[in-house]
Order: C-alpha cells, then structure tokens, then sequence
C-alpha cells in the first residue's frame, strides 16, 4: 500500500428522489469496500454523490489540492447530466479513472421493473459521461465490468500504480553530480521540458560536494555498515574485516553514507554519476549505488538523468510486487539462429532487486574511470517476464519505447564477467525489436522491470501525455514504423502551435 489515496466520486442527479440518491449512495460504498477488499496499491476513498456542477467543480478542486489523492475514480451510477460536468472535468489536474460499472452482477429478470431501471443505469449514464470526457478531450482510462471481477480490479491497481508514479515524478528533485558523459547524444535532454511534462526537478551538484561529504564521514560508522555487508551477502575473503582489502569495502560505506545523506539533504530520490568526472573519489560508485537502487532510488549513469527518473518511477510503480527495476544496458548479442539474446549490464550498477538470490560482494580492476578498483555486488538476474523501457527527447516531445522480454539463464557461467548482469530473450524476437527499438531512436541505457508489465508504462504515458511506443509480442517492423509516423503527426497536431 501506498500513503495516499484515490478519490471515488458517484455522478447523479436530483430528478430520481431522495429515496434513490440514499440507494446510489449506499450501492457505491459497497463498490469501494469491494474496491478496498481486493488489496489494491491504494486506498479508495468515498465521496458524496454528486448531483450538481458546482458540487463536481469543487469536487474536482479539492482532489487538486489534496496531496495525498493521487487520482480520481468516477462512475455514474445512474444518469448524471454530463454538462454539469464540464467545468469539475476542466479544472481536473490528476489522473481519471472513469469505472464503467453497475451495482449488480445479474439483472433480476422475474422482478425487473422501471424503478430498477432508473437506479441501475450506467450502461446509460456513462455513455454521456464517455461523450464529455471525448469532447473535452479528457486523458482518462475506461475500466469496464463488475468489481467482483479480477479482471476489472487488476486494471484498476494497474491504474494506481501508474498514479503513484505520476505522484513519485511530480514531486521528484534529481541530483546529478556533473553533467552528461561527453559527446553521447541520447543521454541529454530538455530538463527544463522534463519538469514541465513530468515535474521532475534535475539540477547538477559539483562532484567535489560528495568527495567532501565522504570525508566527513565518521570511520566508525563506516566500518560498521561494512561489518553489515559481511552479514548481509556474501563477501569476497580479501574483502572482509582481516582481509588485505578491506579498506575498499570501508571506503564503499563510505561512499554509501555519504551518497544518501547527500540525497536526504537535497530531498532527492534520483541521481546520476559520470565516471569522467570523478574529482577526488577513490573508487567509481559501484556497491554503493546498488545499495541505494535498492532501497527504491533512482539511478542513471554517465549523467543519464531521464534513466534515472525512469528507474524511480519504475520502483514506485513496482512497489510491494514480486521482481525488481534496475538501470539496464543493452551490451552485446548471441546471435545463433533460433537462440538469440542479449547480454545486458553495466560497469557496475545494475541493482540486484532482479536477483531473488543473494548477491556476492566482490573487488575488481576496472578499466573505465582512472581510478581504485571498484566494489560492486555481482548477480544474474532472475530468469521470468520483464519489460525494459527508455525514454529519448525528439526535440519537440519526449517518446517513452518499451520491449516486452523474457530473462533466461545465461548459456553458461561467465565467470571473467564479475558485475551485475541480465540475459534476455526480447519480443517478438530479436530482429524485429533492434530494428523498431532503433527505429524508435531509443536509448542504450533502459530501466529494466521483472515487476511491471506494458499496461503500467503505458497508463504512465497517457497521464503524461507523452508518446508511448511499445514494442510486444504483436509487433511487426512496417507497422511500427507506421505508428512512429502517425505518432510524429499526433504528437505535433496535439500540442498545438
Ligand atoms: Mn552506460
């Protein structure tokens, strides 16, 4: 569960009676304590029946001010006169979930009459809800059927999670220390468009800071999270306390304590590094990251800002499900016929919330970065379902690609490969998802998720606005490249002059 709340707001009118408005009140309370019974992401909270546009305007606005209520359900249970709902549907600054239900599974065929009619019509009433939200052009997902069904509540908890990523990156400051690795394009960005869109705030703090908050680190402390890794995973002997270098594994805690109090000072769930800009560090932050990514921060390297929102997003989106999010890159391929994949990792950062096993701890030569050999935790990443994502700036909009893939066992053990790693399967299949992926203009670095699936990205998307390409099971090369035209189009026509 999260600490915040969707708001269920039930649309009628006065024209059926008082007796009526006390049964339509009555039967949506059922339906949000069924909604609470199915242990959704988030709280639903009961609203009064609405019967009048000023009603539903302030609704609306308190929603809006409200800091907890991450989103609105709507539903109209009988017929709510949808005119009345022009202004409240304009004023409107959070998600919608228009829930397209009815009180009852069955019609009561022998005792059906006209009052039960009247009562039970959203089949009705939320056709000319339909018919504002379109004419309003109203961002919005429809959920059809009766809360009793797995399938409708799914959608809704999908719906709530995408809503608390919407939250995590509305209200997310994003720490870079330095800037983007020289020369690569894909990385940079708009920053100044990414908190007008996604309201994420990204600001660069000098290097040197961090060198001088790690060493203003108390020894004792560091030592003793240290002491903490030799109980938690399994540490490398030259590693541990009497081991030739330890003094690496301190100096990671270090770089540990330093690092998350940094962020804690600068309220930031997400950041970046650059291993071209290292000033005094004695190693590139390797285990250090790892540790925060996996306590739900954020993560990009060589100053990849727009990967890093995305891991966090991804980790809140994900929160309480079974699998992980981590920064993920695509490395290399294995081309054998019938059996291709890609090897994806990084230097040293991929978080091990894609391993269910215990990660090893380990010390080796790095050769990127100039400087001490970095600690790092090394895993493979749990063979299962997984959906990588990217998120690239087109100039005039930014496009969030997404690949479902299946992760695999590696062939075989490499054992000259000591860092966090994925092997994975992409679909439809290899060919055809590099080739629409490089299409797309998508990045290199992803956020790989073992716990999301596309509907969380894609409801992210559409409370965002932003241009969702998805590449799945159902993707052939000519359509996708067709939807990337007809979506340069949309996407201009959209935003207007
Ligand atoms: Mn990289």
């Amino acid at each position: 569960m999260f600490k915040s709340t969707v708001w269920f707001l039930t649309g009628s009118q006065h024209l059926y009676g008082e007796q009526t408005l006390a049964q339509v009140a009555d039967n949506s309370r059922q339906v949000v304590d069924r909604l609470n019974e199915a242990s959704l992401a988030v709280e639903v909270v009961w609203k009064p029946v609405l019967t009048s546009k000023d009603a539903i305007r302030r609704a609306m606005l308190e929603a809006n001010s409200d800091d907890d209520c991450i989103g609105v359900i709507a539903w109209m249970h009988t017929f709510s006169p949808a005119k009345m709902w022009i202004a409240g549907l304009d004023a409107l600054a959070k998600p919608l979930l228009h829930l397209h239900t009815q009180a009852n599974v069955e019609l009561p065929w022998s005792t059906i009459d006209m009052d039960f009619m009247n009562l039970n019509q959203a089949a009705h009433g939320d056709r000319e809800f339909g018919y504002i939200e379109s004419r309003l052009g109203i961002a919005r997902t429809t959920v059809v059927g009766h809360v009793s069904n797995p399938q409708v509540t799914d959608q809704i908890d999908v719906w709530m999670r995408a809503a608390a990523g919407v939250r995590a990156a509305r209200s997310m400051n994003l720490v870079r220390f330095g800037d983007n690795m020289r020369n690569v394009a894909v990385t940079e960005g708009d920053k100044t468009e990414a908190e007008h869109v996604f309201g994420i705030s990204v600001n660069t703090y000098a290097v040197n800071d961090l060198v001088d908050a790690v060493a203003g680190v108390d020894p004792a402390q560091a030592e003793q999270l240290a002491q903490q890794y030799e109980e938690l995973y399994r540490v490398a002997p030259e590693l541990r306390r009497g081991g030739e270098r330890h003094s690496a594994l301190v100096y990671s805690a270090q770089l540990e304590i330093a690092l998350r109090g940094f962020l804690q000072a600068h309220d930031a769930m997400a950041f970046t590094t650059n291993f071209e800009d290292l000033g005094g560090l004695r190693q590139l932050p390797g285990m250090s990251v790892q540790r925060l990514t996996m306590d739900g921060y954020g993560f990009g390297a060589e100053g990849d800002w727009k990967t890093a929102a995305l891991v966090r997003v991804a980790k809140v989106m994900g929160a309480g499900l079974p699998g992980g999010a981590s920064l993920m890159e695509d490395y290399t391929y294995h081309l054998s016929p019938g059996a291709e994949k890609i090897l994806g990792a990084h230097m040293l950062e991929v978080c091990p919330s894609l391993t269910t096993a215990t990660p090893s701890v380990e010390i080796h030569p790095l050769g990127i970065g100039d400087r001490e050999d970095p600690v790092r935790f090394v895993f493979t990443a749990d063979p299962g379902a997984g959906i990588v994502a990217a998120l690239s700036d087109m100039r005039d909009r930014f496009r969030l690609t997404a690949n479902t893939v299946q992760l695999v066992a590696p062939d075989e053990p490499m054992p000259k490969l000591p860092v966090g790693s994925a092997v994975w399967r992409p679909a439809p299949d290899l060919y055809t998802s590099a080739a629409c992926w490089l299409a797309a203009g998508a990045a290199h670095h992803t956020v790989m998720s073992t716990a999301l699936r596309p509907q969380h990205w894609r409801e992210f998307a559409r409370m965002v606005a932003t241009e969702f390409a998805l590449i799945d099971a159902t993707t052939t090369r000519d359509g996708f490249e067709d939807r990337l035209r007809w979506n340069a189009a949309y996407y201009r026509l959209a935003r207007g002059i």
